[in-house]
């Protein structure tokens, strides 16, 4: 499943020949270093970035967590609805007219 970290390019100056580097979130977040393919110089990501980086992937993470949540609690809610109203119609009083 490609995710957002996954998808989120970012360009990074390179500190050697200032080519941009580009690295996706997740490279940021896991490797912690890129690898400029202009003059092979190692980017390494480290201190208030790094945890910056984490803080923001973990709001993504808890995000998701809520929509998941949000989507349960909707089927959940639907279930019951249904249910509701089985049991409403179960339970109705139920006269034939005659004309
Ligand atoms: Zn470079």
């Amino acid at each position: 499943m490609s995710t957002l970290e996954d998808k989120e390019k970012r360009s990074i100056p390179c500190p050697g020949c200032h080519k941009p580097i580009n690295a996706t979130v997740y490279d940021l977040h896991t490797l912690r270093k890129v690898r400029c393919t202009g003059c092979g110089s190692e980017l390494e990501i480290t201190g208030s970035g790094a945890s910056e980086i984490r803080h923001a992937i973990g709001d993504v993470e808890q995000a998701r967590k809520k929509v998941e949540e949000a989507e349960k609690y909707t089927q959940r809610a639907e279930k019951d609805f249904k249910e509701a109203v089985d049991e409403a119609i179960a339970k109705a009083d139920r006269h034939i007219k005659m004309k």
